[in-house]
């Protein structure tokens, strides 16, 4: 039998890990709990239409990644949305250019399912010692990686966000793409998912304050009457929507970062533990993008070690 790795986690990192292992003919098994793979790039159905619930879009900047966003683009899977958003503050609005913001027609959850379709989800790993594998990647938020493997390395803090998605019969508001939501003490993003969706959908989706979040964390739903007040008032929309959904990131962000470290390597038990994810970016700030650099990165590297 050939050298085999357990991935655990099928977000965005764990998917990029997954894929260059198997590129360098190793056997990897990934093992995700939730219902499906996608993890904080997630695009669950609601009221018969995706809806980017997580991640709002992503940017590329380094080389290898931007290979891999060509890569979805030429399959039809990503295309560029916009690099121009609203930016509503106390002061009233205006707007900023930055980066190029990357969006998914089928949803951001696809590039995950394109990147590794052998993931199978439905299934959670409580105990690593119920692996025997010769290697296994923690691929989740440090407080989750944390759960599995304490000691192993030094763990970092994430903050909570609510996402709100919010339907409406038509259209009622003048917002193009998306907002930054500055000084709000419920609010800090607006996107119109039609908009980055490419279908004009009449969806609005809100992210949270971790102050928010914080106060609603065991009860969700408790968080979409103040949100959806937050739209109204901020977009000037006279009527209530027709559909409202929350979602509960417990660990959306977080706090700091393993600074230059892409990922992390040890030995644990007599064989090779991996941890990638967001929180190891040297390069950038914790998002998609780092995300799938540490993932790739340390595939490459235990491809390396093992192979
Ligand atoms: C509200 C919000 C808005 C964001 N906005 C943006 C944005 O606009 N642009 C951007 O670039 N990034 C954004 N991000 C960040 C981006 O979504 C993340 O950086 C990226 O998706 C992280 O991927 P990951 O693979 O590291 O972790 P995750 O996507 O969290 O994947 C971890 C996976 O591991 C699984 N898992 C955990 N424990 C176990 C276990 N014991 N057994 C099995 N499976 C397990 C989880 O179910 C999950 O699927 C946002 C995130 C959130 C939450």
């Amino acid at each position: 039998m050939g050298t085999r790795v357990a991935v655990i986690g099928a977000g965005i990192s764990g998917a990029a890990c997954a894929a260059t292992l198997r590129r360098a003919g190793i056997d990897v098994a990934v093992f995700e709990r939730g219902r499906t793979e996608g993890g904080r790039m997630a695009s669950p159905t609601i009221g018969q239409r995706r809806v980017d619930l997580g991640a709002s879009y992503f940017t590329a900047s380094d080389d290898e990644f931007l290979a891999q966003v060509r890569s979805w683009r030429d399959d039809g899977l990503a295309r560029p949305w916009t690099d121009t958003f609203d930016v509503i503050s106390p002061d009233g609005r205006s707007t900023t250019t930055g980066p190029m913001r990357w969006a998914a027609d089928d949803g951001l959850r696809s590039l995950v399912r394109a990147l590794d379709p052998q993931a199978k989800a439905g299934n959670q790993i409580t105990d690593l010692r119920d692996l025997d594998q010769d290697a296994v990647v923690l691929a989740m938020p440090d407080p989750q990686a944390a759960r599995l493997a304490p000691d192993a390395f030094d763990w970092v803090d994430y903050e909570p966000v609510i996402t709100v998605a919010a339907a409406w019969d038509t259209r009622a508001w003048d917002l193009d793409t998306a907002a930054f939501v500055n000084g709000d003490p419920d609010v800090t993003m607006i996107a119109d998912d039609g908009s980055r969706r490419g279908d004009d959908a009449p969806v609005l989706v809100a992210h949270s304050t971790g102050e928010l979040a914080t106060r609603h964390l065991s009860a969700p739903d408790d968080a979409i009457a103040p949100v959806v007040a937050t739209l109204r008032r901020l977009l000037d929309i006279g009527r209530e929507p027709v559909v409202t959904y929350a979602h509960r990131w417990t660990f959306a962000k977080p706090t700091t970062t393993h600074g230059d470290e892409p990922f992390g390597l040890a030995t644990s038990t007599g064989r090779l533990l991996g941890v990638c994810g967001d929180s190891w970016c040297p390069s950038g700030p914790p998002r998609t993008e780092a995300a799938w650099l540490s993932g790739h990165r340390l595939g490459a590297a235990l491809a390396d070690e093992l192979g």
